[in-house]
């Protein structure tokens, strides 16, 4: 068992006890059910706390990338801290107004958004939101006649692909010119002075996302360079630039990945800025992951056990659980890979498992090759679990999404019940 667990200091072993702001896990397992994502506020809120701290004084807004985690109390959590949001969908500009979000701070992303939603996203305040965030010069033509015919000016930025040289930076995967993210960086310039021409159109920044789950600091300076360079091309063209918005995609710790802390990433960034004599724009940050990931675990009851075969003729030993790829879609989509620990330590030999769930699918599995000393209803834990679980859980095998329970100085509350059968059948009709 390794001895920093990734979400510490909030995730912590006392005695066998796996306990998240202190509070035993499988105790909640017990109380609540499982599957079961729990979340700690104050790893959340102090995850955001490293990227202010580094920005005090300087005018920045952080938009948290809220396809990470979605729930209404995640984003009720950011909202009061006065944090903004980076959206993608209408959908998701519903979830911020209902949690109490103020659109005013929302940057709206997304490379195939719909007159209805520029719609929504124009009118959901006397103001509508702060920016667009637009990948396409047929987007800048369609949100012209979408605002002209609401009688507005849409704000927009242009989401730049730098193109970070794969060769050094093989990791970044949203930053590079072949693939559909984005405009290109030769084509920037041009695409801004169709903008600047539009007259539904107000230009008020510039912005980029070079990809997810990035250790190094290296890639957002090139990347940050090469915004600024734009910025000074698209300047010297007489259109003014407002802000930077550097996208999102610091990494976290999912097993021995080491990411610099997100106050020292930005204040390299502003360092960078202050060199390149562009310290006074304001800077925007669209961080998901690294304002959530370490703040959740995801609990999981085992159900059965089921070993190779004992004479050594070969077979895995399997460890099925009640969470599967429709809960945690990580492992199966991107193989992923994430620590499971047990909520409750066994004194016992640990066999090496594949930690598997009940989905129809070869595909649907946790972890690999665990050595886990496990009984038929112990209570396991799936680490970093906080973004991309449960705002990516289905109900693929008609299985009702888990309950999520948000720990605030540490007393638990339910932000999500489990859902049931009955709502999982309302939507469907049978035939006349
Ligand atoms: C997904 C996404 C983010 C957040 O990425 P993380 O890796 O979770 O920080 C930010 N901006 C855009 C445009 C995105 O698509």
């Amino acid at each position: 068992m390794s001895t920093t667990l990734p979400g510490a200091p909030h995730l912590a072993r006392r005695g066998a006890s796996l306990q998240l702001d202190g509070v035993d896990l499988a105790a909640l397992a017990r109380d609540f059910g499982t599957p079961l994502y729990v979340y700690s506020q104050a790893a959340m809120l102090d995850a955001l706390a490293a990227y202010e701290r580094a920005l005090v004084g300087r005018r920045h807004l952080v938009c948290y990338a809220m396809k990470a985690n979605s729930s209404l109390a995640v984003l009720q959590t950011f909202a009061r801290a006065g944090c903004g949001f980076d959206i993608v969908s209408g959908g998701e500009l519903a979830r911020v107004l209902a949690a109490g979000g103020d659109p005013s701070r929302v940057v709206f992303s997304g490379v195939g958004k719909t007159p209805a939603e520029m719609r929504q996203a124009l009118t959901c305040s006397p103001t509508g939101v702060r920016c667009f965030n637009v990948e396409s010069t047929a987007e800048l033509d369609t949100l012209n006649a979408v605002a002209l015919s609401l009688d507005r000016r849409a704000p927009v930025s242009l989401r730049v692909n730098p193109d970070v040289d794969a060769g050094t930076h093989p990791y970044i995967s949203t930053g590079l010119k072949d693939n559909k993210f984005g405009v290109a960086h030769a084509q920037a310039l041009a695409a801004y002075r169709h903008a600047a021409s539009l007259p539904g159109l107000q230009v008020v920044g510039i912005d980029c996302h070079i990809g997810s789950q990035i250790t190094q600091v290296a890639p957002f300076l090139d990347a940050l360079d090469r915004l600024l360079d734009l910025v000074e091309q698209v300047e010297a063209a007489g259109i003014p630039i407002h802000h930077v918005d550097v996208g999102g995609g610091l990494g976290i710790t999912y097993s021995d990945e080491a990411p610099p802390q997100a106050d020292v990433l930005v204040s390299a960034l502003l360092q960078r800025l202050d060199e390149r004599g562009h310290g006074h724009r304001e800077l925007l940050f669209e961080p998901g992951r690294s304002l959530v990931g370490n703040a959740g675990v995801l609990l999981t009851e085992v159900l059965v056990l089921k070993p190779g075969a004992e004479d050594g003729s070969g077979g895995k030993n399997f460890c099925i659980v009640d969470a599967a790829m429709n809960d945690m879609l990580r492992p199966a989509m991107y193989e992923a890979w994430m620590q499971i620990e047990p909520c409750v330590l066994r004194d016992a030999p640990a066999p090496v498992w594949d930690v598997v769930g009940p989905v129809c699918e070869s595909g649907d599995w946790l972890g690999r090759e665990r050595a886990l000393a496990v009984q038929p209803g112990d209570v396991l834990a799936l680490l970093s679990a906080g973004a991309y679980g449960m705002s990516m859980a289905s109900n693929y095998n008609t299985r009702p999404r888990a309950a999520e329970v948000m720990l605030v100085k540490g007393q638990p509350y339910l932000v999500r019940q489990r859902e049931d059968i009955t709502s999982l059948l309302a939507s469907d009709r049978l035939l006349g």
